[in-house]
């Protein structure tokens, strides 16, 4: 059998493609975004017939895949945790309704977080939805169980859930292939007419005949709950229980420190549906698992709620040491302190710092700065995003507050900050209340024509997507105007004497009429190839007698490639990484940095 070194996530991309997927679709969130991407390839040099794209946002993502599923192709859909709070509506209901072929949702959770909002866990939303779950511990079992969760979708009807977390997906090893890349022949029906009336209740059910679904769907988790096995591992009077990444560090740990015959350890490889277990051999019984205690409320067991486990952070090889520490099992592994790390910040040259810069110079310190998810939520570090909650929310923030403010009879500026992709997933509805209700904020998107956080995937205003495919490019201000809004301008950061310009028209626009402004700054994002060749590169220097060491260039600005010498009380620039933009020009005040 063929092996290859894979990531977790490129594992799953294989899995879902020798199973027969063959219609995939996502939005891209770390840890999820290169499923697709690996999925796009693997279709490309084998030369299989799928659909492999981007969608606007993981609702749309959702409803999508799993209308081609009915369509008796199977699917996939892929994102990361917080993602699934925006699909929710879909995945419930697809519960209900069920699959004709296969649906596999991949939902990649973020312990830590690393790089995300939240620590949920997506168990958790399937136990809700009564979709089974299938929790890999490892690389060779994210490729496995993805060909396993299409196998359990298409035999049972039901849409199945397979769960990453950082750990795994992110992780690398060798994965041993046990299937083929065949391009069987693609059949899709779904309105048969010989039978249609009997089959349309099920897919537009009216409230009672849902509760028949809801019985169906009921009998399928029972069927599947009595399949679903434990796997033990050694032989000891206390029993573990645990899935997911977590599974294979305890595993270490045991035969590390020798606790084989002190622990049994049970691998949980679908945590839902769970059925009982008879654990009465045990003298004690601990459930260890990220992030949320799933198997241990459906098994009643030790774990979370009485202090054993952590309610929150990564279950790190070494957390789960000091548990089996608190267990007393071992004498407590030592507390590894990580060091501070450097704060992260916008790269050299990003048009979004010398955008924002430009907004914080109009609309001052006093200005509510509602932000949203992206890259430019750094802006926080000099001053220029006051809040971010969760996608688009920063249009809704900026409804809300100048409303707010307005009711208090009290003069408030308000600007919302968000991103091209955001602003097409969820940015839209909050702007079409802002305009209906005619609540003056400005909102300001930030276009580079990619999304830049999550890997550099294509956006819908491209005219190609990601897989090669042309497609119609959907233009923001098209969008904008066509919802009615009356102040919208396009400006090029780096046109900054623009920008400023353009910031006081909209601040006299918003109090003169009373409606809700927009600007779109666009540039291309420097960390794309496209982006650097097209941007300036001039030779910037600071002049070392006219620098009176300020350091506004370092606060209220951040390039990281503009450094201080504390020794000469002198700013200067770090020519390594300086990419030459050439926007911190418009920074000093003595004019010290300057073209050369
Ligand atoms: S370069 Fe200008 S802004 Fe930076 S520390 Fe010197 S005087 Fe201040
Ligand atoms: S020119 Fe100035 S703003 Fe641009 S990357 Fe170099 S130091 Fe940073």
């Amino acid at each position: 059998m063929p092996r290859l070194y894979l990531s977790g996530n490129e594992a799953i991309a294989y899995g879902l493609i020798q199973a027969g997927v063959r219609f995939i679709t996502g939005y891209p969130g770390t840890p999820s975004s290169e499923i697709i991407p690996t999925f796009q390839k693997i279709i490309k040099n084998k030369g299989l017939k799928a659909f492999a794209e981007w969608s606007v946002n993981e609702k749309v993502a959702y409803e999508v895949a799993y209308g081609a599923s009915l369509a008796e192709i199977k699917t996939a859909v892929t994102m990361k945790q917080v993602g699934l709070n925006v699909a929710m509506d879909p995945f419930m209901n697809s519960a209900y309704v069920g699959t004709n072929s296969a649906m596999v949702l991949v939902s990649v959770d973020d312990p830590g977080p690393h790089s995300s909002q939240t620590e949920q866990d997506s168990r958790f939303f399937a136990v809700a939805a009564k979709i089974p779950i299938l929790d890999p511990s490892t690389v060779q079992e994210a490729y496995d169980f993805a060909k396993r969760a299409v196998e359990l979708s298409r035999k049972y009807g039901i849409p199945v859930m397979l769960r990453g977390t950082t750990r795994v997906s992110h992780g690398r090893a060798d994965v041993e292939l046990k299937g083929n890349f065949v391009n069987e022949p693609l059949k899709a029906q779904f309105k048969i007419l010989k039978d249609w009336d009997k089959k349309l209740w099920r897919y537009a059910a009216t409230p009672r005949q849902r509760l028949m679904l809801h019985a169906a769907l009921n009998e399928k988790i029972a069927e599947i709950e009595r399949t679903n096995e434990l796997r033990f591992f050694f032989k000891g009077d206390i029993l573990i229980i645990s899935s997911g990444a977590v599974f294979s560090y305890l595993y270490e740990l045991i035969e590390e420190y020798g606790l084989q015959n002190k622990l049994t350890l049970a691998k949980v490889d679908m945590p839902y549906p769970l059925k009982k277990f008879d654990f009465s051999g045990y003298s004690r019984v601990i459930a260890i698992e990220e992030s949320m205690p799933v198997l241990e409320l459906q098994l009643c067991t030790e774990g979370r709620r009485n202090g054993i486990v952590p309610k929150q952070g990564e279950l790190t090889p070494e957390v789960c040491e000091e548990i089996l520490g608190r267990i007393g099992l071992i004498k407590r592994g030592k507390t590894i302190t990580v060091p501070p790390l450097k704060r992260p910040s916008l790269c050299p040259g990003c048009a979004h710092r010398i955008a924002l810069y430009a907004v914080k110079k109009v609309f001052g310190k006093k200005a509510i700065y509602a932000g949203d998810i992206g890259c430019y939520t750094l802006a926080l570090n000099f001053g220029v995003t006051d809040t971010v909650l969760c996608m688009g929310a920063s249009v809704s923030f900026g409804f809300g507050f100048k409303k707010a403010f307005q009711l208090a009879g009290t003069e408030q500026d308000v600007v919302s900050i968000i991103g091209d992709s955001t602003f097409f997933h969820t940015g839209i509805p909050p702007l079409i209340d802002a305009v209906h209700y005619r609540v003056p904020f400005l909102t300001i998107i930030l276009d580079n024509k990619t999304v830049a956080m999550t890997g550099n995937q294509k956006t819908l205003s491209d005219e190609v997507s990601s897989s090669g495919e042309p497609v119609t490019p959907i233009i923001i201000e098209n969008v904008v105007k066509g919802i009615g809004i009356n102040f919208v301008q396009t400006v090029d950061p780096y046109d900054f004497d623009v920008s400023v310009k353009v910031l006081k028209d909209a601040k006299k626009f918003l109090k003169e009429r009373n409606e809700v402004a927009v600007i779109v700054f666009r540039h291309l994002c420097v960390n794309t190839k496209e982006g650097l060749s097209a941007n300036p590169r001039y030779n910037v220097a600071v002049v070392k007698e006219l620098c009176k060491g300020c350091k506004l260039c370092l606060t209220e600005f951040e390039c990281p490639a503009i450094v201080f010498k504390e020794e000469d009380v002198k700013a200067e620039i770090d020519h390594t990484i300086c990419v030459g933009c050439g926007c911190c020009v418009h920074i000093c005040p003595t004019k010290a940095i300057r073209l050369i």
